[in-house]
């Protein structure tokens, strides 16, 4: 028996799973792609071509099973090749929530090739992932593609990166102006983390109706002046909540901060119910293992949605080297570079223009020493 014959015969054994195998191999490329830079008009491609395939395996199917088997294929085919696009809403061992555009919700396992491409991510998918998935009932599902990712934060710990959230637009810093007591450091590093993750990030002081927003005056120039966007509110009296609204309608946005600062407040006050909705879940996750980095997206009814997840109220740094912070503070980058050593601290270190920099006035003095305490802090961090 020739090789090419045998080959033909196992071909026609596996008929049946014939275009599972091909659609496989087109997803594993697919996603391969995605990871790098594919865009939705590609695919589109991809998915006509792999309903194009399924149909012709019918085809073959049926002329050897009769004419009554034929119809009944015609419409499984018709079946699988349904899909719908969605948003990951949470991902909870094996099972992620996604959310379609119609607002259903569905409980999806992901297609087993996908898994295996997963290299240094710890979930294939996560949550804010868009996705395509083959609806299986009314509300059960199968994801077959994931998009291409925005956006990410991610937590780096032993070199590896692992992704928390995707498509995220921005951080939203929230702090409060009393009770607590403002604390500026925070806000840096909040800033960090969205600066390592490439991320706009904005800030919010709440609790305004306790001061005289005069006072916060040198605060606010600092961090404008820096580019980053500043919203002074009062939950409870519904100050600027309008502003506040508008900036996050039609974006997905990561609440990030100290507790008793009011994010639960502002939550509400933004959407009446918000605030329950998320307390729900973290009840949920409490009792559940996967407590710490599971991130979860609320979508917002003006559009948009928040991740607001305990876990990731309180980020702290990992694996960030000294001189890599200096980079990250966006006031040092023009200064950093013309250091005599490459690896400057900016403490100790001579001929170092960070610290000329800060001589002559064209640093703050609140950010270097924020700097510095960041940069101390460190060894604890990782001790
Ligand atoms: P979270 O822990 O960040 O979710 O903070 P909460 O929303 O639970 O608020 C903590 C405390 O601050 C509560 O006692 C709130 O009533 C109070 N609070 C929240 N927002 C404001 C505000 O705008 N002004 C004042 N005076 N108190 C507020
Ligand atoms: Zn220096």
């Amino acid at each position: 028996m020739s090789k090419r014959k045998s080959h033909r015969v196992r071909i026609e054994f596996r008929k049946s799973h014939q275009s599972k195998t091909r659609d496989d191999a087109d997803l594993t490329n697919d996603y391969l792609e995605a990871d790098g830079e594919m865009d939705t008009v590609n695919h589109e491609r991809v998915s006509g071509k792999g309903a194009t395939s399924r149909r012709r395996t019918v085809v073959v199917d049926a002329d050897s099973s009769g004419s009554a088997d034929k119809l009944e294929q015609v419409e499984l085919s018709i079946e699988t090749d349904r899909t719908l696009v969605g948003m990951v809403l949470r991902v909870h061992g094996l099972d992620c929530v996604v959310r379609a555009l119609s607002g259903d919700i569905y409980s999806c396992a992901v297609r087993r090739v996908l898994k295996n491409v997963a290299t240094d991510q710890r979930h294939v998918v996560v949550a804010g992932d868009r996705v395509t998935f083959r609806p299986e009932g009314t509300d059960q599902g199968l994801i077959v593609r994931i998009e291409p990712r925005r956006g990410t934060l991610s937590r780096t710990s032993r070199k590896r990166r692992h992704v928390i959230v995707a498509n995220v637009d921005q951080i939203v810093i929230v702090t409060c102006a009393a009770e607590p007591t403002i604390k500026p450091n925070l806000i840096d590093r909040y800033l960090i983390t969205a600066e390592q993750n490439q991320l706009d990030a904005s800030i919010i002081i709440n609790k305004c109706d306790l001061i005289d927003p005069a006072d916060l005056q040198p605060l606010i120039g600092n961090y404008a002046q820096l580019g980053y966007r500043l919203f002074l509110v009062s939950a409870s009296r519904g100050w600027g909540i309008d502003r506040l609204k508008r900036h996050l309608a039609n974006r997905q946005s990561v609440i990030v901060g100290q507790s008793g600062v009011g994010k639960s407040s502002i939550l509400n006050a933004i959407e009446p119910g918000l605030n329950q909705r998320v307390q729900a879940v973290s009840q949920d996750n409490d009792k559940g293992k996967h407590t710490t980095t599971t991130a979860e997206v609320f979508p917002l009814s003006l559009g948009g949605s928040i991740v607001d997840t305990p876990g990731i109220r309180q980020f702290q740094l990992y694996d960030i080297a000294g001189p890599e912070i200096a980079g990250l503070f966006r006031d040092f980058r023009p200064f950093a570079s013309h250091c005599r050593y490459p690896n400057c601290n900016h403490i100790h270190e001579t001929d170092c223009a960070v610290k000329d920099a800060l001589a002559d006035h064209r640093l703050d003095v609140r950010r270097y020493e924020s700097y510095c305490q960041i940069l101390e802090g460190l060894d604890e961090e990782y001790a």
